[in-house]
């Protein structure tokens, strides 16, 4: 279904200025900055320190993370966790979050198929990431696929030729930024040798990251 422009007001009214992550958390769940919420069981905030020197950014929520209400648990979290055993980071010293706060999705019988976000939503719901960028003062961000990278960078771009240098986030914070591919694209590669180089990569992206902290 096609939303009117009405219905995507942003989220800026909604979160709040003060009261940092603890207050971002329970504001979101009455977010009406987009249509998302609607179909949505809840919405999916973050996971990890408000210290954290790393801030690892995603898409939004599966079907798994929308029930629970927390994110990277399914099957792209796990391979998340298998890249950042292989990088040498530790997730619990880590923030993860994702741009888009709300599942979307397409029903089709009992099954609810996962949906790209379209760039209202990705634009719509970025207070909320600023306002977790400005809470946390991360000296590094992964941007973990072109939704995050979006939300991120402020700008459409390809992973391809993005990734493998430090670019700088686009809100005042200017945080150095290193853009990679998103763990969910990484289980899609039917080839197994396609598959494991994805995985290198990826793997690389988080030691690039890793470095601009020192972790
Ligand atoms: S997706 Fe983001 S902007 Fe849309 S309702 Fe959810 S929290 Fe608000």
């Amino acid at each position: 279904m096609v939303h009117p422009i009405e219905q995507r007001p942003g989220a800026q009214q909604w979160v709040p200025e003060r009261g940092g992550l603890r207050a971002l958390r329970t504001a979101v769940a009455d977010c009406r900055g987009c249509e998302l919420w609607q179909d949505a069981t809840q919405a999916v905030f973050s996971e990890g320190r408000s210290d954290a020197r790393m801030m690892l950014v995603g898409e939004q929520p599966g079907d798994r993370e929308d029930i629970a209400g927390e994110p990277f648990i399914g099957p792209a979290g796990r391979r998340l966790d298998d890249a950042l055993e292989a990088a040498g980071l530790d997730r619990n010293r880590l923030y993860l979050t994702n741009a888009v706060k709300h599942f979307r999705f397409e029903r089709r019988g009992p099954r609810r198929i996962h949906d790209k976000p379209a760039v209202g939503h990705i634009d719509a719901c970025r207070p909320w990431l600023a306002a977790e960028i400005a809470a946390v003062a991360p000296e590094v961000i992964v941007a973990m696929g072109t939704t995050a990278a979006r939300s991120v960078l402020g700008r459409n771009v390809r992973i391809g030729e993005a990734r493998g240098t430090v670019l700088e986030s686009s809100d005042a914070s200017a945080t150095p930024t290193v853009v990679t591919a998103h763990p969910s694209s990484l289980l899609r590669i039917p080839d197994h040798a396609a598959r494991e180089t994805a995985f290198r990569a990826f793997v690389d992206d988080l030691r690039l990251a890793a470095e601009v902290t020192a972790e």
